[in-house]
């Protein structure tokens, strides 16, 4: 055995699963990716953290870090390398009342957290899916149905746990490591491996929650009246928009708006809500008051060989209505992917563009494309894709890195303009000097 085999195996307290072993053929995937990677550990302490940072160091690359095995680009795996899984890394606790502070672990999933806050009358900021990990989708935003109240999932985070690329604990907050603590939150899992999160939660019990439905034929109206609304809608208000889906009847699927209340007073919701339900003729109202955990859906794995495109963007206020209008065309087509539309703006506009590494803060709306089948249905239907995002191009901006599939540098400079880069770059070198973590929308050490 090579010596950095045995100081593994003297310093690691989890689980190292190695191919021909049990559970190698499901540690070795994602929820949307295979892969063949030499060995997948899974810590269950800090010090394990470390232990399996140190060995990855002086293992063959590359490095992947999994948090919730969620990612669309397939980060969490790899073929060859090492995974750090951290699943086991999933307590979620109270650790101040008062303040409503929580320490989750790095490897937990929304569904967990939910569950665990809603006896305390407690949620957070974060997604629309239980199985999606606190990890990955922290460290690059959080768009979730409490977004335009209470912000990204990001803005929530007090301070964070992080093993860097040298095997060291840091404890960053705004007092501590304050150029780490700005560089995680926005520039994805460049920086280290987050084994726990402070978040502040907020006190939530029941929200009106649900889908209002419209006839195909309102599309146009429907879409851009949403889009009027939502810029002056009350901030409890998160809406999202499914304006196309070829998996629901394509052109003739009705389109249909999920919205959520944070709130759970029914004058006030259906003051809010009611806007929206006079957009065009309700051929569906199905909003009713419920527990904001019961509002997250169970993320299911997709059957092997089915794969995915996600591509994402951002729109500001001045060219909302034509981005509206392109979309309502690419749903007339048989050939559209699934198009869906999130209402931001609110508490996300409000915070300073540079407070954190996240940098769309004055988008008005962020839209995603999935294009989803077996290979040679997404690769038929790849070329009316690339149609509809020329049509856009000159009306939105950047990207979204939780939903985006490719990792180009043209990707990675979507997601982080130059200033932003720059800065998680001289961030990179401090702490991550050799690139140790770079399966990810990659910041290069300068
Ligand atoms: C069904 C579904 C629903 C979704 N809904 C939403 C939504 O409502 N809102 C939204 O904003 N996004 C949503 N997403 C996108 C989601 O945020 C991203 O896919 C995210 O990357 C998933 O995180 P994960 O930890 O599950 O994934 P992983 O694949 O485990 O992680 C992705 C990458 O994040 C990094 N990472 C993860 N955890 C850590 C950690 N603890 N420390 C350091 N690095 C880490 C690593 O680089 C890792 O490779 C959804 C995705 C899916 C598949």
């Amino acid at each position: 055995m090579s010596s950095a085999r045995e100081t593994l195996r003297r310093d690691f307290g989890g689980t190292i699963i190695e191919p021909g072993g049990a559970e190698y053929d499901s540690a070795s995937r994602t929820a949307l990716t295979s892969g063949s990677p030499a060995c997948v550990l899974r810590p269950e302490t800090t010090g394990d953290v470390q232990a399996a940072v140190r060995f990855a160091a002086g293992a063959k690359p590359p490095l992947s870090v999994r948090g919730g095995g969620h990612g669309f680009a397939g980060f969490g795996t790899n073929d060859g390398g090492v995974v750090i899984d951290l699943s086991k890394l999933a307590d979620v606790e109270i650790i101040n009342k008062e303040r409503h502070l929580v320490r989750i672990g790095g490897g937990a999933t929304w569904g967990r957290v939910a569950e665990t806050l809603a006896p305390h009358g407690l949620a957070i900021s974060s997604g629309d899916t239980k199985s999606v990990g606190v990890g990955g989708l922290t460290l690059s935003g959080g768009i979730g149905w409490k977004v335009r109240k209470h912000g990204l999932a990001l803005d929530n985070v007090a301070a964070a746990e992080v093993v860097t690329a040298s095997g060291q604990v840091v404890h960053a907050s705004s007092r501590n490591h304050p150029e780490l603590f700005w560089a995680i939150r926005g520039g994805g899992g460049n920086f280290g491996i987050v084994t726990a999160f402070e978040f502040l939660a907020h006190p939530t019990t029941d929200i009106f929650f649900g889908k209002i439905a419209f006839p195909a034929a309102h599309a146009a109206t429907v879409l851009q009246g949403w889009a009027d609304y939502m810029r002056t809608a009350p901030e409890e208000l998160t809406s999202t928009v499914v304006a196309a889906n070829p998996l629901a009847g394509g052109p003739d699927a009705p389109v249909e708006i999920c919205v959520a209340f944070d709130g759970d007073k029914a004058p006030l919701a259906d003051q809010a809500i009611d806007p929206i339900r006079r957009l065009g003729p309700l051929i569906d109202d199905e909003i009713a008051l419920k527990p904001y955990a019961d509002t997250l859906e169970d993320g299911g794995a997709p059957p092997p060989g089915i794969q995915f495109v996600a591509r994402s963007a951002f729109a500001e206020k001045q060219s909302v209505p034509d981005v509206v209008d392109i979309l309502a065309q690419a749903r007339a087509s048989e050939r559209s992917p699934v198009i869906t539309v999130r209402s931001i703006g609110g508490a996300v506009s409000r915070i300073p563009d540079g407070a954190t590494a996240y940098a769309h803060r004055q988008a008005e709306l962020m839209l995603l494309t999935i294009t989803v089948g077996p290979k040679p249905a997404v690769e038929a239907a790849l070329p009316a894709l690339e149609t509809i995002w020329e049509t856009l191009a000159p009306y939105v901006d950047g990207a979204y890195a939780n939903f985006l599939t490719s990792a180009t540098d043209e990707d990675v400079a979507a997601v982080y303009p130059a200033q932003t880069y720059k800065r998680l770059a001289a961030a990179k070198r401090r702490y991550d000097p050799g690139n140790l973590f770079a399966r990810n929308h990659n910041v290069r050490p300068q």
